[in-house]
């Protein structure tokens, strides 16, 4: 017997006489097989991957039209830091964050300077590096200690925040969410902000919930505490997702460079700049906030060119893409798009809403993803994984999760609405979602003589 752990088989309908049917998994084999039969095996066991229409869970996007696809198809084997291989994807890059500057109302878009990445959670390491790196300088100047970096964010951060504090020897300092403030709105960040202090970081789109973080009360606060202290402190904004929708379907929210605090901003071309994964870009306001001492030079047309980056080799491709995306929806195609998530998120959030169970967390009009709690009265003996065991039967993934610490063990379930769901997927979900919960009701509901629940749900 194969253990099947360790090989992978071919259906034997694809075998042809005397070839290997089976290849070892974790150790190169020792025959080589015709590019056919090794593409029918990693086609066949990528199959079992999820459906991306019906995942709900994430924020990447899943679809691009025929014409991007072409584009990727010319370009994927073009490497992104070969500036001088291929300097108009080089230009490309430069016009496309030059755009974003202009997006996000940078006072001189020509004095900023920015880049692409391999997503948001570079951008936001190279954002906090040039934060780290400008508050160690003003510390040696003034001749004082630079031991104790902290950055301050809220306690429902994305990861990538954590690995940064992590990789870069920064104390996280979380001010805690709570019922009464669901996001970091400025209040009490007195309490967190010292001389060591080396930023803020405000999110638009937290990924838990989808809301934004009121940026600019969090600005007024830090311009309090300046006026008090005389520490000035900047914010980075993580637009993972909201940067790509704020000034689409917000315009009149003031969360970006109009606000003078605002040194840097990052966001997920992958995300709702939709784009294939992996793009991610950074633009700081002005080339002063990012220390040239960070800086690294590529040869380039026979002179160099400025690049500040974690990686090295990277496929350049995504750049391009998001350079079409963005030349053919303009400012108008991007308002249609992003409404209509918008409008799908609304819905889903009201019908989810007005279920009895259910409780909303928000209703899915900042960036077009929310979440909801679970109705603990009556009590209910099922809970909000249950329920997303139960859609997962259907294929549909809508994952539960605890909210942070400081919110006691409280489980959210949560959609991310992306360009691809329709108003008649939304439709059917939502009878999917309904009969779902009408099947754990019934099992909550009182047993027949002699019947028993044992085993039926997990707590
Ligand atoms: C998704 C996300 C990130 C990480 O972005 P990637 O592009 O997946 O690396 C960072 N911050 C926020 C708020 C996010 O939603």
């Amino acid at each position: 017997m194969l253990n099947t752990r360790d090989f992978t088989q071919l259906n034997p309908m694809l075998a042809r006489p005397g070839e290997p049917v089976s290849a070892p998994r974790t150790r190169l084999g020792d025959t080589e097989l015709l590019p056919e039969t090794a593409y029918q095996l990693v086609h066949d066991e990528s199959m079992l991957d999820g459906n991306a229409r019906l995942n709900l869970a994430t924020f990447v996007s899943t679809w691009m039209d025929s014409y991007a696809d072409r584009l990727y198809a010319e370009a994927f084997d073009k490497n992104a830091i070969d500036k001088d291989e291929y300097p108009q994807t080089a230009a490309i890059e430069q016009y496309c964050w030059r755009m974003l500057a202009d997006l996000w109302h940078a006072p001189d878009p020509a004095a900023t300077i920015g880049t692409s990445t391999t997503g948001s959670s570079e951008a936001c390491m190279l954002g906090g590096l040039a934060l780290k790196r400008r508050w160690q300088h003003r510390r040696q100047a003034e001749g004082k200690s630079t031991a104790k970096p902290n950055l301050v964010m809220s306690s429902a951060v994305q990861v990538c925040w954590e690995k940064f504090c992590n990789y870069w020897d920064v104390e996280a300092r979380h001010v805690p969410i709570s019922l009464d403030h669901k996001v970091l709105d400025g209040t009490d960040l007195d309490q967190y902000i010292d001389e060591n202090t080396i930023g803020v970081v405000a999110i638009m789109g937290v990924t838990y919930t989808g809301m934004y973080e009121p940026v600019a009360a969090i600005a007024a606060a830090l311009d309090r505490i300046q006026l008090q202290t005389g520490l000035d402190i900047p914010i980075h904004v993580d637009g993972a997702s909201g940067a790509m929708i704020a000034p689409f379907c917000q315009p009149d929210l003031i969360w970006d460079f109009r606000l003078p605090r605002v040194a840097s901003i990052n966001t997920s071309g992958h995300k709702y700049g939709l784009v294939y994964p992996g793009l991610g870009w950074v633009v700081w306001r002005n080339e002063s906030l990012l220390p040239e001492d960070l800086i690294f030079r590529v040869s380039y047309l026979g002179g160099d060119m400025p690049t500040f980056a974690l990686n090295f080799s990277r496929p350049g491709a995504q750049v391009l893409l998001q350079y079409y995306v963005f030349l053919r929806l303009g400012r108008p195609g991007y308002t249609r798009v992003q409404e209509g998530a918008l409008d799908v998120a609304r819905f889903l959030a009201m019908s989810i809403g007005q279920m009895d169970q259910f409780e909303l967390w928000n209703d899915g009009s900042d960036i077009p993803v929310f979440a909801w709690m679970l109705r603990d009265n009556p009590p209910r003996e099922w809970s909000l994984y249950d329920l997303s065991d139960r859609l997962r039967m259907q294929g549909w993934q809508v994952p539960a999760y605890p909210m942070p610490v400081d919110l006691g063990g409280l489980t959210v379930q949560r959609i991310v609405v992306r360009n691809g769901m329709s108003m008649d997927l939304a439709d059917r979900f939502i009878a999917e979602f309904q009969a779902a919960v009408d099947y754990l009701e019934r099992l909550d509901g009182p047993l027949p003589q002699g019947a028993s629940r044992s085993g039926a749900f997990r707590h």
